[in-house]
């Protein structure tokens, strides 16, 4: 795709952070989209601001890439081949869906001992650590093994439960305290030699606050990136005010806005059950694993929108928070100042519950 540039022509551009594109789920599992950028009005204008844009494929979903305003000696071009690098390197280090990837070849090892990794991978995997430590547990990238016994991993889809001796057997090799990161030099080692990491539920952050940081490092200060559904955003859109993002109703088939929110310098990332998921006997078992159980989360708690600088910590937060559920989840939404929005399902359909930090980004413009 290449960069699109008309700012006089008067037009509405509504359009998907995520759409799903199935033929492109070769990396990252394609799962759900929380947010996708709200309706946008473009004015008609002569000396209004402009925007560019651009996206692609990565990591088995979409990315989009916004600027308003953009520098003059800015070459979009450029600046979407950089952006594509980024995101593609983001990919080679962290993905489990490539079997050269170096966290495949990590995974792939059965030595115990301290193994060389990229500094890329290691900040990724200590702040994966510290947001466990925080959780107390409900985060763990070394649920791998769950994930994929559930079918929600690099191997073939599975639409039914597996075996409780399975789901023990595979219990018995996770656990985040038997993965051990170092800085100095860059370092990984696993206690147990079948210890399999699973980081689809933060390098889709992590790549978003790199290609803003790209963004940054040249000067452009009006953008909004999105890997995925997740979003960061900083400055103003089109129109002269902050970025619009709608949180979705959490519905499986059709796509309906629950709240829209403003973004200035924050990211906003989303968790939920309603995309990536089968069932069976009326039950439905989604992708996001609760590694006390060593099954797919089973509350009401139907998505949860966390608020964050980091767009690295929103979507690890997000995955936490949605695998501690409604009461707990916000109980240390709370605890944390953290701003996020829990929507819950019941009986008079969704309710939706913001922690006392959201209330510093306030809600967005829905017209
Ligand atoms: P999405 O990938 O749709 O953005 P998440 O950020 O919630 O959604 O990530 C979900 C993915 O994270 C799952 O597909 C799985 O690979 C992984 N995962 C599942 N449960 C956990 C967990 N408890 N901790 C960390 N990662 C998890
Ligand atoms: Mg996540």
């Amino acid at each position: 795709m290449s960069s699109l540039s008309s700012p006089c022509a008067a037009r509405h551009l509504r359009r998907y952070a995520n759409t799903p594109t199935r033929s492109a789920r070769s990396v990252f599992r394609i799962s759900y989209l929380g947010v996708f950028v709200a309706s946008l009005t473009l004015a008609a204008c002569e000396s209004g601001p402009t925007l560019a844009e651009f996206g692609g494929n990565t990591m088995g979903t979409t990315y989009s890439v916004q600027v308003v305003d953009q520098p003059r000696d800015i070459d979009m071009d450029r600046l979407q081949q950089q952006v594509a690098a980024v995101l593609g390197a983001v990919n080679s280090r962290m993905s489990t869906y490539l079997e050269n990837s170096e966290l495949s070849r990590f995974n792939a090892s059965r030595e115990t001992k301290w193994l060389d990794a990229s500094s890329e991978l290691v900040s990724v995997v200590q702040h994966a650590q510290s947001v466990s430590e925080l959780t107390g547990g409900a985060f763990d990238i070394t649920v791998g093994p769950l994930v994929n016994l559930w079918g929600f991993g690099p191997e073939v889809s599975r639409d039914q439960t597996p075996s409780d001796e399975a789901v023990e057997r595979a219990k018995q090799r996770i656990g985040y305290r038997r993965l051990h990161v170092k800085n100095a030099p860059a370092g990984l080692k696993k206690d147990v030699p079948d210890l399999y990491v699973d980081l689809s539920a933060i390098a889709k952050g992590y790549a978003v606050d790199q290609a803003a940081e790209l963004l940054e490092r040249q000067g452009i200060l009006n953008y909004l990136v999105e890997v995925g559904g997740e979003v960061r955003g900083r400055g103003h859109n089109k129109r002269g005010i902050p970025w619009q993002i709608a949180i979705e109703k959490p519905h499986t088939g059709i796509r309906a806005v629950q709240q829209v929110i403003a973004v200035h310098e924050v990211s906003v990332a989303t968790s939920g059950d309603y995309r990536n998921y089968f069932e069976q006997d009326g039950r439905r078992y989604s992708h996001t694993i609760d590694p006390r159980t060593g099954r797919p989360v089973n509350h009401t708690l139907a998505s949860v929108t966390v608020l964050s600088p980091s767009a690295m910590h929103a979507d690890a937060m997000a995955t936490g928070l949605m695998v501690m559920g409604p009461d707990a989840g916000y109980a240390l939404a709370e605890r944390e100042a953290l701003a996020a929005v829990f929507i819950v399902r019941t009986e008079d359909g969704f309710v939706s519950r913001a922690s006392p930090a959201f209330a510093r980004y306030g809600d967005g413009d829905s017209s």
